[in-house]
């Protein structure tokens, strides 16, 4: 084991990556960047990639929970910040008026609740209001527009809330030439029509996620909102890879070797013995497991990178730990750095590479890597 002992893994992000990453979304779009950090910004860590994201320029943070937002508030972290996933909980919602936290509003219902939250603390909510365009999940449907934006424009005559925004969230930007992507624009451009026919002025008018801050420069509007590129990761895997679009991937998730052994030619491996040694071999176990967050349905796909090669994740992957086959001749030592996924640019396999092997997208690789794990900046 080297100086530094990382415990059984660690997860390192690169924060000069991720302020390059918003730079670069910047520079490509033109307009201010809310950069995304719901979800423990995706895995990444919350607190110290806002602020890296905000030194690389982002203007605005974007986050789905009111406690996410609150975090970031008791951080000290005082950039606008909008929150769009509302239960619509009393006192989490007036803390966060009284925060400055804008709110997107998705329903008459989280209405309510606001305006009790900026009564209850004499702030005047600032609003971004959510339209769902096609992607029929969060969101009001264009159709139901109308009677909120009356009463939003009533609230906001009576100096409760501001109506600073309106945005929405593309269905399938990862095809950018799909059809229901101009569809949903269209229907976009007919909320702020349903908006500004009510009397409401909303400044920023978003709609880009990664996908479309990358590939649909019609899309960028007043602001671009993007989670995945911010963490250098290619949105539009099909289409381009991290590197062809400029992004650095920020994390690498770190292990050591806890054990090599000797499997004889015949013998199985792991539970269920759905590998088999065809030759004798050197295995070595890597003390990370799903618990960690390594998606078991990468079993019999996935790679590590240990001493200067790529080794397969070999039998099941388990709770806390996987087994890799080193070869026949290895010569590999307990205690080896093992990169179990990076950015790439050394041969080491990246998140996307274990999204494919577990037939998923890099965003859930990241954002499920276990509480467990530390993080650690460089
Ligand atoms: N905007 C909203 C409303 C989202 O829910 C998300 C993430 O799912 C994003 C933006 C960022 O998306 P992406 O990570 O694809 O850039």
């Amino acid at each position: 084991p080297g100086a530094d002992p990382v415990g059984t893994g660690v997860v390192e992000v690169d924060l000069d990556a991720v302020a390059s990453n918003v730079a670069v979304l910047a520079a490509r779009s033109g307009r201010p960047v809310l950069a995304v950090v719901k979800a423990d910004a995706y895995g990444h860590g919350l607190v110290p990639v806002a602020r890296a994201a905000v030194a690389g320029g982002a203007t605005w943070l974007g986050v789905a929970q009111l406690d996410e937002a609150l975090r970031l508030r008791e951080a000290g972290v005082d950039e606008p910040l909008l929150c769009w996933l509302l239960l619509p909980d009393a006192q989490l919602l007036e803390a966060a008026v009284r925060r400055d936290v804008t709110i997107g509003v998705s329903d008459p219902e989280h209405l309510d609740a606001l305006l009790a939250a900026a009564r209850a603390s004499g702030r005047v909510a600032d609003v971004h209001v959510k339209v769902d365009t096609g992607l029929n999940r969060n969101g009001v449907r264009v159709e139901d527009l109308a009677p909120l934006a009356a009463r939003l424009a009533d609230a906001e005559r009576d100096g409760l809330l501001a109506v600073g925004g309106v945005f929405s969230h593309l269905a399938w930007a990862d095809a950018p030439d799909h059809p229901t992507v101009d569809a949903q624009a269209e229907a976009f451009a007919e909320a702020v029509d349903v908006l500004r026919a009510a009397g409401l002025r909303p400044t920023w008018r978003h709609l880009a996620n990664s996908a479309a801050t990358l590939t649909r420069a019609d899309l960028h509007l007043d602001l671009v909102r993007p989670g995945l590129a911010v963490y250098g990761l290619s949105p539009v895997p099909d289409l381009a890879t991290s590197a062809e679009l400029g992004l650095r991937p920020a994390l690498t998730l770190r292990s050591r070797l806890a054990l090599t052994k000797r499997v004889r030619a015949g013998e199985g491996v792991s539970y269920g013995h759905v590998w088999t040694a065809p030759h004798d071999t050197v295995v070595g176990l890597v003390p990370l497991g799903y618990a960690d967050g390594l998606p078991r349905a990468a079993t019999g796909h996935a790679e590590v990178w240990v001493g200067a090669r790529r080794a397969p994740v070999v039998g099941r992957i388990c709770m806390d730990q996987v087994v890799v086959d080193l070869g026949p001749s290895a010569h590999d030592r307990i205690g080896d750095d093992v990169v179990v996924l990076g950015p790439g640019d050394r041969g080491e396999p990246t998140a996307q590479d274990w999204a494919e092997a577990a037939g998923t997208i890099s965003y859930e690789v990241v954002a499920r890597l276990g509480a467990r794990l530390p993080r650690r900046y460089v």
